[in-house]
């Protein structure tokens, strides 16, 4: 493993390697997020430290086009370096990828996705100044899509935030439930229908608009005490009447609908998150296990249930990463589904494993795998992939072509 020293803080660039970004990010949370991340989960609390160390050392961009004055990541790199960050802080993790979501899909999904020409100048002319927001000012945004109404963010129903236009801007109304970085974000990411829309329309012409924290008629609301990832702070919003410029308009009407099918593995990211809680679990168990258990033959067992759990997860992790692109095959997308679905279930099983493991102590607060533990049982309730989502997508789409009329 490649360990900067201790006093060197890393930066990073555009024309950084993928094997330094990533060490980067191993910089940070082994020297500045592991030890802080106990306090930020007990007081269920924004790890805002964390972020200004984000923003240090080049973060904040990292999924901005380089052209824009970006890091401009691919895909695959995010996910790695998402993955590395969740090993010290899950809910830094999750949380940053809601902001470098936004920034992934107004910029490479949008241009990586044919039939867009009339609107890409007017996109790279709003984009500029939105990245810029970032850069210049560092700005971090939140990407609030669920709403008490959980078809919506599934797709299968129309938002119930709904955006009218009017002179220069959208006038915004609606609730949003569980919003990650909620008081912490500069920006909040939100898809709302187009009021006047009709049918399927509704869904179709959704257009994915940005909240500034400080529009009048904008309101966070509700406590938050969850059994994990406490520090994602994720309240509630509520939207009354609020004003948003044209140029918060991250992406034009119809936009957001076609890259979600076109670019299914948008919805994957949430993965690397788990994928480094599952690690961090393993390692944990390892060491724990190393001075006086480990000759114990069941411990032996225990440790190698635990890695062929975490070598499926992988194995799953890097095909589906290297998959992401767009229009993928369906051999493609339902891969994604069971990867999605593998690494959330295998993430709790493992975090399960490693206490009984380990034992009695594992349970006391002051202990990492405690909060792993908590935290590893959210993945797989998180839309639009949740677990019963997943494994329904698999066994529909496995016994019907689309369009085939059900018996
Ligand atoms: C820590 C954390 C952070 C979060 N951060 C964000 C965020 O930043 N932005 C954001 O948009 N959301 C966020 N979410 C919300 C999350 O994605 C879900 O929207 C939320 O957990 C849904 O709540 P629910 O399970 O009570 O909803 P419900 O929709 O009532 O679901 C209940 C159950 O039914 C299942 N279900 C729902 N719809 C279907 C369906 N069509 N088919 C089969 N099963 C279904 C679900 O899997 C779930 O088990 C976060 C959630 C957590 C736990």
């Amino acid at each position: 493993m490649n360990i900067a020293p201790q006093n060197f803080f890393p930066t990073i660039t555009s024309k950084s390697t993928e094997e330094e970004l990533i060490s980067a990010a191993r910089w940070l949370g082994q020297n500045r997020f592991a030890d802080r991340a106990e306090e930020y989960d007990l007081e269920a609390k924004f790890p805002t430290e964390n972020y200004e160390d984000l923003r240090a050392a080049g973060f904040l961009g990292l999924t901005i086009p380089a052209d824009y004055g970006g890091i401009g990541v691919s895909y695959e790199t995010y996910c790695k370096i998402s993955q590395e960050i969740a090993r010290w802080c899950g809910a830094t993790a999750l949380t940053f990828n809601m902001h470098a979501q936004t920034m992934f899909w107004t910029g490479s999904v949008f241009d990586t996705t044919p039939g867009f020409d009339e609107l890409r100048e007017e996109q790279n002319r709003r984009r500029a100044k939105l990245y810029a927001r970032v850069l210049e000012d560092g700005a971090i945004f939140a990407q609030p899509f669920s709403e008490p109404n959980s078809a919506a963010a599934a797709g299968k129903a129309p938002f119930g935030t709904t955006a009218r236009k009017v002179e220069g801007g959208w006038i915004v109304n609606g609730v949003k439930h569980f919003a990650s970085l909620a008081g912490a974000a500069s920006y909040y990411s939100m898809i709302c229908t187009v009021e006047g829309m009709e049918g399927r329309d509704k869904i179709k012409k959704a257009v994915y608009l940005c909240v500034p924290e400080s529009a009048e008629g904008f309101e966070i609301f509700g406590p938050w005490d969850p059994v994990g990832m406490r520090a994602t702070v994720s309240r509630g919003l509520k939207m009354e009447e609020v004003f948003v410029p044209d140029e918060l308009e991250l992406l034009p009407p119809g936009v957001y609908y076609e890259l979600s099918l076109k670019w299914p593995h948008m919805f994957f990211t949430l993965c690397p998150t788990y994928m480094g809680i599952s690690q961090a679990a393993f390692d944990f168990t390892v060491e724990y296990l190393r001075p006086g258990l480990r000759d114990i033959p069941s411990k032996q067992h225990a440790v190698a249930q635990m890695r062929l759990k975490l070598e499926q997860s992988r194995a799953l992790f890097e095909t589906t990463i290297a998959d992401a692109a767009y229009g993928p095959t369906k051999a493609q997308r339902m891969r994604a589904y069971a990867a999605q679905y593998t690494i959330m279930e295998h993430s709790q099983d493992i975090c399960s494993l490693a206490m009984r493991t380990c034992g009695g102590r594992t349970l006391l607060k002051s202990m990492p795998l405690e909060r792993l533990y908590r935290e590893s049982r959210c993945g797989s309730l998180m839309l639009p992939w949740t677990a019963e989502i997943a494994e329904n997508r698999l066994g529909e789409e496995s016994l019907f072509e689309p369009g085939e009329p059900r018996e």
